[in-house]
């Protein structure tokens, strides 16, 4: 299929969103296109176009959830990527202090801990425009909120890679089974290593004997047959 109208509606869509659930995603194609088409190969032909104005259209996996976003990206000097411009000095402060507790501790951050970092800042940033302005992350999914805790959102995981990798440079964990960098995931407890939950699912799912592809330990697989993650009640 030509890239045409249809094509730059699709990618207007896209980019008034921020981020669209893949699903989301399938039903805007089939009301603009007409018929079912694998948004992969839509991803492609657009890109085919923005590759000229440094920009791509790109998947990412949310880590609470397993749900699968598109966004458009800016693909610029990748290295320089920096956090959304458009922010304010301060909020720019407060969400880089977020991001250095998210991925220096275990992949969250406590959401009281979080309003505290506005009274580390060097610049002046009240707790109530910490407050609104947390809210409205959680919202744009650049974080997300789950049980009073604040996890890396995928927005950030889908446009901010290039600036993590830039800042933290060797400070992450790659999931043993699908390589990409993982925030907040299943820790072997014999050798540490790391995984996404929705890597372990479709592990487990597939196999009977689960041994950790790292060390070869058994892997406990308790974490994903409870309650205790979002995506798992969804599924
Ligand atoms: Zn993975
Ligand atoms: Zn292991």
């Amino acid at each position: 299929m030509d890239y045409d109208d249809r094509h730059r509606t699709f990618l207007q869509a896209v980019i008034q969103s921020g981020v669209i659930l893949d699903q989301d995603a399938v039903v805007l194609c089939v009301k603009i296109f007409d018929e079912k088409i694998d948004i992969s190969a839509i991803a492609a032909r657009i890109n085919d176009k923005l590759e000229r104005l440094a920009m791509s259209m790109k998947a990412g996996i949310c880590e609470l959830t397993g749900n699968k976003y598109w966004s458009v990206v800016s693909t610029t000097h990748e290295e320089t990527v920096k956090i959304p411009t458009e922010l304010t000095q301060s909020q720019k402060m407060f969400l880089r202090s977020i991001y250095s507790e998210i991925i220096g501790g275990d992949g969250c951050i406590s959401s009281t801990s979080c309003l505290n970092l506005c009274n580390s800042l060097e610049t002046k940033f009240s707790m109530i425009e910490a407050d609104r302005f947390l809210k409205h992350l959680i919202k744009q999914k650049w974080l997300y909120c789950k049980d009073g805790n604040i996890y890396m959102g995928v927005r950030s995981i889908i446009e901010l890679m290039p600036y993590f990798r830039a800042t933290y440079q060797d400070n992450f964990h790659n999931c043993f089974l699908c390589r990409e960098v993982v925030f907040h995931g299943h820790k072997c407890d014999n050798c540490d290593e790391m995984c996404h939950y929705y890597c372990l699912i479709e592990y487990a799912k597939n196999r009977n004997i689960r041994k950790c592809p790292q060390c070869k330990h058994n892997l406990d697989i308790s974490c994903i047959t409870g309650n205790r993650y979002y995506y798992i009640l969804h599924q």
